[in-house]
């Protein structure tokens, strides 16, 4: 239910939420009338939260909160180097003392719901009103989407979104050592960053090679090659010679149902046996959206600013944000950025840009295939009122060690600019 009178906000009754309000219980008094400065909340510490905070920060006229319950960022990027471990948790892992030192007021508390006509969001202990409000909470895994999971959900880590990785790093190592089959199943995109799975699927059979571990790794993939589509010669290549004997790729195998107690994946007509399973579901945006009447499955955002259609106060980044734009780390932020502009220029009163052909925000992607050698997607996109988006792909045709070099140097630059 997307309406705006009828909805339930984060499990609560719309009215218990309106009348907590009702009852004082704001973090701040009623809003003046129109005093400076304009208060900005932003929903989500992640690359498209951090975008729009390192872009707003320290500007005058604003008042800047960050709603983000975890105490450190942490990158998914390039963290399969540590769930293979072969580097630290730490190198992925960054404070928010930066963020403090600038004067944004970090909350560490979930945003639970969003009053659009009050202009509040609530948390599980305060109401924090807003001028303008800026979204970038990830991802929402579809568990409903395969029968079995959410029974098993505690056995069966994920590890794409921030911290889950110490529980996929722990399967990972039950598996090298006890061996078996390790199977890891793709969902249909979109979803968040597409090479990631066939990414682990090598960098888990290189360790099989490694530590001498008696399995293999079976991909059960639901699309019928790997994606995106520029780097599907590049993965299969890999698999079929580095990884020979290791990795058995199963194209057009959707995942339907898990019996974990047998160890079976249910891909329709057949079923793929397991020791460990590492399943993607199918993803969407968070349910904090979707409450607010913000979008069906994807936030509905108008580009190229990245304002939510049909609230001129909100706007939505990073990878809940249904464009076609690819859901990556690095087009998130620039995202955010995007959006902290068009904001400034509300509270500037400055005039909208006349629609004409704009950039969108570009990106660089990694998917290693060994622990040093890497393969790169850059993409480029575009906006052409009337035409929409349109993305360019440029991709290394190899996996090489230059490339694996600059993803280690990417993000280390891109932590610097959203934490340094
Ligand atoms: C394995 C893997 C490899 C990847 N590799 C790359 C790569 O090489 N290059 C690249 O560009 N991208 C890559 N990505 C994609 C990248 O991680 C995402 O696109 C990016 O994280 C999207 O940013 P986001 O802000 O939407 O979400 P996130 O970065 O996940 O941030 C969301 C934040 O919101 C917080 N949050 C969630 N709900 C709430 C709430 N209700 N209230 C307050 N806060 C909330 C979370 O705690 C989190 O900190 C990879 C992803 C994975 C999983």
């Amino acid at each position: 239910m997307t309406s705006r009178t009828a909805r339930t906000v984060g499990g609560v009754d719309r009215r218990s939420f309106l009348a907590g309000a009702a009852a004082g219980a704001l973090l701040a008094a009623p809003r003046p009338v129109r005093a400076a400065p304009a208060r900005v909340v932003v929903v989500g510490g992640g690359w498209g939260g951090l975008g729009a905070v390192r872009a707003l920060a320290g500007r005058p006229g604003i008042e800047l909160v960050l709603l983000e319950p975890n105490p450190a960022f942490v990158s998914c990027p390039l963290s399969i180097h540590y769930i293979v471990g072969e580097r630290p948790f730490s190198d992925f892992e960054h404070g928010y003392a930066t963020i403090d030192a600038l004067g944004v007021r970090r909350i560490r508390e979930a945003a639970v719901a969003i009053d659009r006509d009050r202009r509040e969001v609530a948390t599980a202990s305060a109401r924090i009103p807003y001028d303008f409000l800026v979204l970038s909470p990830g991802v929402e895994y579809v568990e409903e989407a395969i029968a079995g999971f959410a029974q098993a959900r505690d056995r069966l880590p994920v590890g794409f979104r921030p911290f889950e990785q110490h529980a996929v790093k722990a399967l990972v190592d039950r598996f090298l050592s006890e061996g078996g089959t390790f199977a890891i199943a793709v969902p249909k995109p979109p979803y968040r960053c597409p090479p990631a799975p066939y990414e682990r699927a090598c960098l888990v059979a290189e360790q099989i090679k490694k530590r001498g571990t008696k399995g293999k790794v079976v991909v059960a993939d639901a699309n019928p090659r790997p994606l995106p589509p520029p780097i599907a010669e590049p993965i299969l290549e890999a698999m079929r010679t580095t990884y020979a004997g290791l990795v058995e790729y199963l194209p057009d195998h959707e995942v339907k149902a898990v019996n974990f107690e047998k160890g079976a994946l249910d891909c329709g007509v057949v079923d793929v046996p397991f020791t460990h399973a590492n399943i993607v579901p199918p993803m969407r945006a968070p349910r904090l959206l979707r409450e607010a009447g913000l979008g069906e499955r994807w936030a509905a955002v108008r580009l190229p600013d990245f304002r939510a259609q049909g609230d001129e106060r909100i706007w939505i980044v990073g990878d809940a944000a249904g464009t076609p734009l690819p859901k990556s780390g690095h087009v998130a932020f620039n995202a955010g950025a995007v959006a902290a502009r068009a904001i400034l220029r509300r509270i500037a009163g400055e005039p909208e840009p006349a629609a004409a052909p704009t950039e969108l925000p570009a990106g660089i992607c990694f998917a290693a295939v060994t622990r040093d050698r890497a393969i790169m997607i850059a993409v480029e996109s575009s906006f052409v009122p009337g035409e929409g988006a349109k993305s360019r792909f440029h991709v290394d045709p190899a996996p090489t060690r230059e490339s694996s070099e600059a993803a280690m140097n990417w993000g280390r630059s891109m932590w610097q600019s959203m934490l340094g």
